[in-house]
Parts: C-alpha cells; sequence; structure tokens
C-alpha cells in the first residue's frame, strides 16, 4: 500500500499515521519528522532545514525532494509506505510521481484530511509530543493519562517550536496558497479521497480505513 496523508499543520496527519502504521505496518516517512532529527543530531541537513523551519517556510525542493527519493530507496519502502508532509507543492508531487517512475512503481491513494483553520489554531497549541517514542497528545482533545507524561514510555511531553502562535500563522499561510493546486493535482489523478478530519480521532480513523481496506 504506497500512500500520501495530505492536510494542513494540525490536521491530524501525525496522529493517523501512527494508527494506520500500526494496523498496515508500513513505513511511516513524514518529512518533518525527518527534518526535526536531522536538526537534533545537528547534521548537514539540519542546519540547511533549520532557519526555514523556524519561520513556518517550506524548506527548499532541492533539498527535501533529495531525503525523501534517498529514503524510498531503501528496502523497508519496496512494498509499500506512508509518505506524511510530503509532497506539499505541485512541484514536490511532479518529482514524486518521477521518483516512484525510476522505483518501477505508482501511488494507490491519497488521503486528504480536511480541517477548518481556527480549529488547527487550537489543536497546534495544545499539541505535545513524546520526545522519545514521537507519540502526539492534546492537552484537551487527546490527554495522556498524567499531565505532561508519555502513556508509552514516561518521557517529559514537549511543545514543538514551531507550534508557538506567531510561527503558527505564517505555516498556515504558506501551506494554504500551496494545498489547492495540490489536490487539484491529485483530484486529476483520481487517486484522492477526502475525509472530514473534524470529528473525533478514531471517527477519522474508521473513515481512513474503509478507503485503505480496499487495496
Ligand atoms: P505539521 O506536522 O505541522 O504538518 P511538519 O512536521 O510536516 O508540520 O513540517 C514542519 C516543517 O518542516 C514545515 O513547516 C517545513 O518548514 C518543513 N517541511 C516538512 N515537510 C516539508 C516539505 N514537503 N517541503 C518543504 N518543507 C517541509
Ligand atoms: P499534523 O501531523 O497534521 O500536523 P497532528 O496529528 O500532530 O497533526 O495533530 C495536531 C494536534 O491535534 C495534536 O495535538 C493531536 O493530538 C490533535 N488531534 C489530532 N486529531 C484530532 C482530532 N480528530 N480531534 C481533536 N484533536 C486532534
Amino acid at each position: 500500500m504506497k500512500l500520501v496523508l495530505m492536510g494542513l499543520p494540525g490536521a491530524g496527519k501525525g496522529t493517523q499515521a501512527e494508527k494506520i502504521v500500526e494496523k498496515y505496518h508500513i513505513p511511516h516517512i513524514s518529512t518533518g519528522d525527518m527534518f526535526r532529527a536531522a536538526i537534533k543530531n545537528g547534521t548537514e541537513l539540519g542546519l540547511k532545514a533549520k532557519s526555514y523551519m523556524d519561520k513556518g517556510d517550506l524548506v527548499p525542493d532541492e533539498v527535501t525532494n533529495g531525503i525523501v527519493r534517498d529514503r524510498l530507496a531503501e528496502d523497508d519502502a519496496k512494498d509499500g509506505f506512508l509518505l506524511d508532509g510530503f509532497p506539499r507543492t505541485v512541484d514536490q508531487a511532479k518529482e514524486l510521481e518521477n521518483i516512484l517512475r525510476d522505483l518501477g512503481t505508482e501511488l494507490d491513494a491519497v488521503i486528504n484530511i480536511n480541517v477548518d483553520q481556527d480549529v488547527l489554531i487550537e489543536r497546534l497549541a495544545g499539541r505535545f509530543i513524546c520526545p522519545t517514542c514521537g507519540k502526539t497528545y492534546h492537552t484537551v482533545f487527546n490527554p495522556p493519562k498524567v499531565e505532561g507524561i508519555c502513556d508509552l514510555d514516561g518521557s517529559k511531553l514537549y511543545q514543538r517550536e514551531d507550534d508557538k502562535r506567531e510561527t503558527v500563522e505564517n505555516r498556515l499561510a504558506v501551506n494554504l496558497k500551496q494545498t489547492k493546486p495540490l489536490l487539484d493535482f491529485y483530484k486529476e489523478t483520481g487517486k484522492l479521497h477526502n475525509i472530514n478530519g473534524e470529528q473525533d480521532i478514531d471517527v477519522v480513523f474508521t473513515e481512513v480505513d474503509e478507503i485503505l481496506a480496499s487495496f
């Protein structure tokens, strides 16, 4: 199963990805997670990405496309993968087609999670993440059992630097501009599935899973 998960920041891509991966055992490939890991490890990629991410701007395509090409060529992605946060522009979507063609394959489906902008801002403001396992929580909508502590491994949860309000607004604006043409691109391929993301996390997953079950 070869999937792309789309949705504005805060739509619930990471949250749904966790559930998809658990059920279908395909690698979760998140460009945002890859950049954050690179920054944490102080690699050259991290240095290139950091200034863009701090402002909520997109990292340039020549950097982003390269890491996706390398990652998709790895062995564990041969039989399936879940791309999260890539592509974000039509140019990236075209490059993804090239990458997959070079690998002798193609996408099965693109799932777009729709959420209104006001709701997104509220979600991002309350998002907390486990530094150890990456699990995402929300102070109100999806709280951990003990405040500030990961249910799975007991680590202290943190808030992403770019989830602070000033950056959030630019991130949403940047993403909104790119999204419409990207959705049009995927609509034309006949692979686009829209999901209402303003429902409980489990209800959203049930709807996602109905689509996945057909592959
Ligand atoms: P969210 O979880 O809020 O949707 P991500 O974790 O996917 O956000 O992305 C965080 C940041 O990483 C983005 O604001 C951007 O700077 C960078 N980034 C992630 N994916 C891409 C991409 N496909 N193209 C360019 N920049 C990206
Ligand atoms: P994305 O990866 O698209 O940026 P996340 O999966 O990180 O989004 O979700 C953003 C925030 O919203 C997190 O704090 C998460 O717990 C919360 N969240 C995700 N899905 C829902 C939902 N269906 N209803 C309410 N809150 C949600």
